[in-house]
């Protein structure tokens, strides 16, 4: 529900209407325009209707939000979520964030080796995946816990913040002892128990779109997180199952404006996922910004053609520092900087 508040509403009239609201236990937010404050309201329906907000001073009219998905719409709330980490960094702001790193976690010197190149470059973001989830039950599945205190230990190391993937509840406390940034894989965009659980979490999520998710399955798995409190999320594209076999998956960056449009969440673009060939990373991260994304999400290894997952798609440290220059370019175009 978005309540819209007549120009002459005082800070009273808000502080009355969103404490009526609270009581009945629905989730508000209160965003302040230059002319009108807007109060968005979510929960029951019922619970609204018991409430005759037409007769509360300062309630100018009072509209339903039409969209399904509801605290992450921009219905809800107008303004673009900005993330704020404890160090200072931001998601969603002017800055625009490159999260770099290899795609599994596979020693100790591996991993503090790239993150010191990808730091170099101007990263401020490590990933590595602990818990992969591979098709094969054969391949290499990750380091588990080991990986993560590697994780720990690159970050205490380069001052960088981490994001790695969780892919079963059992593993939250684990997970977000040692990570800054919470990644549920596309695989597991509709676990609902897992997206409920990081909803409860204190850490930001990184969600990333289905292998076959449509925009609005995708906002809905959003809403899940947010539903339970969780409200820092990024949306990340990575992706989707197309008819091509040319590249891994068709980055589907019509998605990052139709986002942007519904939703006030920060949005990432992965182009290492998103085409699955490195020689067209650097391209699409790029199209990426262009687009309006307000990050990036980079694989990169000290030696990709060795690599225990996704070499072929990772960029070398040098490829990596080409990409950071030629993104600043194109980031710069769009009044954005990195
Ligand atoms: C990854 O980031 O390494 C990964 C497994 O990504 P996705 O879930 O998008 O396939
Ligand atoms: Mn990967």
């Amino acid at each position: 529900m978005i309540i819209v508040l007549k120009p002459e509403a005082t800070q009273a009239d808000i502080a009355h209407i969103s404490g009526k609201l609270k009581e009945k236990g629905l989730a508000v937010h209160i965003s302040k325009g230059s002319e009108r404050t807007i109060i968005g309201a979510i929960g029951d329906d019922r619970l609204l209707a018991e409430l005759p907000l037409a007769i509360f001073p300062g309630v100018e009219s009072v509209h339903k939000i039409l969209q399904p998905f509801k605290l992450v719409s921009r219905e809800f709330k107008k303004e673009n979520t900005i993330i704020r980490f404890p160090n200072g960094v931001t998601i969603g702001g002017e800055e625009i964030q490159v999260m770099a790193g290899p795609c599994a976690v596979e020693s100790d010197e591996q991993l503090l080796f790239v993150a010191e190149r990808v730091k170099e470059s101007g990263a401020k973001i490590l990933r590595g995946g602990a818990f992969k989830p591979r098709t094969s039950p054969y391949t290499f599945q990750g380091l588990g816990e080991t990986g993560l205190k590697h994780l720990s230990k690159a970050r205490e190391k380069t001052g960088l913040l981490v994001i790695t993937e969780l892919m079963d509840p059992r593993d939250l406390d684990m997970v977000e002892e040692h990570t800054d940034i919470i990644q549920i894989g596309a695989r597991n965009m509709q676990n609902f128990r897992l997206l409920s659980d990081v909803g409860r979490a204190r850490k930001p999520v990184l969600l990333k779109r289905g292998l076959s998710a449509t925009i609005k399955e995708f906002l809905m798995a959003a809403e899940y997180i947010a539903s339970q409190g969780n409200q820092d999320i990024i949306l990340c594209e990575r992706g989707i199952r197309t008819f091509e076999t040319m590249t891994r998956n068709t980055l589907d960056l019509n998605a990052v404006p139709v986002l942007k449009s519904l939703t006030h969440l920060p949005i990432l673009v992965d182009p290492s996922h998103g085409t699955g060939r490195w020689d067209l990373v650097i391209p699409m991260a790029k199209a990426g910004i262009a687009a309006g994304a307000d990050a990036l999400m980079i694989e990169v290894h000290n030696n990709p053609e060795e690599a225990f997952s996704d070499g072929e798609e990772s960029l070398t440290p040098e490829n990596f520092e080409r990409l950071m220059r030629e993104c600043r370019k194109v980031a710069s175009a769009v009044d954005r900087f990195i």
